[in-house]
């Protein structure tokens, strides 16, 4: 009886190389994709995550495989997408920005990223200063002289922080101790009393500001002032509020008050269009349970996440928009 099975499944095997050369054409045919994040408490980790349990759950019908890889975050993704290592990746809206079109004081000052495109956009996340109250931080000025985690390069944030610091009159390398560690590291130094404060950008409700003012070292949301000079300079930052209902155990009684940008969704021009064309469409047809997946997504809406693209539409994504009428 076995031996019969056995013989039967070798007849079959052969059947197949004979025929395709290989055993099932659906393993032939599936296509590998991977999906740059940043840290594993941030939002982006659980975002790609989100997108590929949406995409994973056709895997028959488009023969994609997609994984998430938890990275420094924004600007290493855009990197990774551009030399092929990755295929999408999640990035920060002024990231995306400054990518394509090599703008001055960022890393690809002079070189535009020419093959970066542009997916959809995501969540909002906010310039998100945390501050141990002990330190006497209660606004950014406060930070002379401070140990402060600005950001890992490779991160969005890092950037950010430099840029409302500046506003301030502080210079980062000058009037502070900067540290730039990754962002998953900021919670646990700030709550040993390693940092006095950390910056980061990142969607709300998230699992590292949870944990940062959980602790037993008291926290509070430092304000962010000369907003308004920030947005007079920089056409991708916005206004943008930070629930204190998210984070029940910081210091402060209100939502707190700063600027913003937005995660975008991004791959190369390289990548076909029928895989960008089925993310794309995967993600929109199931809206509503996308939105479920991560409580930053409450406030999405599908013609939002049409908005704040500066590099060029993939043409499989546009290929949906065309077809849903979205453009
Ligand atoms: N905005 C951050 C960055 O670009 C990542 C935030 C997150 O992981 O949610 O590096």
């Amino acid at each position: 009886m076995k031996k019969a099975l056995i013989i039967g499944i070798a007849i079959v095997f052969g059947f197949a190389l004979f025929m395709g050369g290989t055993p099932t054409t659906a393993q032939a045919k599936t296509t590998f994709i991977t999906v740059g994040t940043g840290g594993i408490t941030g939002v982006y980790y659980p975002t790609g995550g989100a997108i590929c349990k949406i995409v994973n759950k056709k895997r028959k019908e488009y023969g994609i495989r997609c994984t998430v890889e938890s990275t420094g975050g924004s600007v290493f993704n855009v990197n990774a997408i551009m030399s092929g290592d990755l295929e999408f990746g999640v990035v920060q809206s002024d990231r995306q920005f400054q990518a394509i079109n090599g703008s001055e004081k960022s890393e690809w000052a002079g070189k535009p990223q020419k093959d970066l495109r542009a997916v959809f956009s995501i969540h909002p996340e906010s310039i998100t200063l945390v501050a141990a109250v002990e330190a006497g931080i209660k606004s950014i000025a406060d930070l002379k002289g401070k140990k402060v985690n600005i950001g890992n390069p490779g991160s969005g944030q890092r950037q950010n922080s430099i840029d409302a610091l500046e506003a301030v009159g502080i210079d980062y390398k000058k009037d502070l101790k900067a540290e730039g560690i990754k962002a998953s590291e900021s919670a646990s130094l700030l709550q040993d009393g390693r940092i006095d404060a950390f910056f980061y950008t990142v969607g709300h409700p998230n699992g590292s500001i949870k944990e940062a003012t959980s602790g037993k070292r008291k926290v509070r949301f430092a304000s962010i002032t000369d907003v308004d000079k920030l947005l007079a300079k920089y056409p991708y930052y916005a206004p943008a509020v930070i629930p204190i209902s998210f984070y029940p155990n910081a210091a402060n009684k209100e939502d707190v008050k700063t600027f913003g940008v937005k995660a975008t969704f991004v791959t190369s021009a390289k990548v076909p269009d029928d895989v960008v064309y089925a993310i794309t469409k995967e993600v929109f047809e199931n809206f509503e349970d996308f939105k479920k997946l991560h409580p930053a997504y409450q406030v999405l809406t599908k013609k939002g996440m049409l908005e704040g693209l500066s590099a060029p539409i993939h043409p499989g994504a546009m290929k949906y928009y065309k077809e849903a009428g979205l453009k």
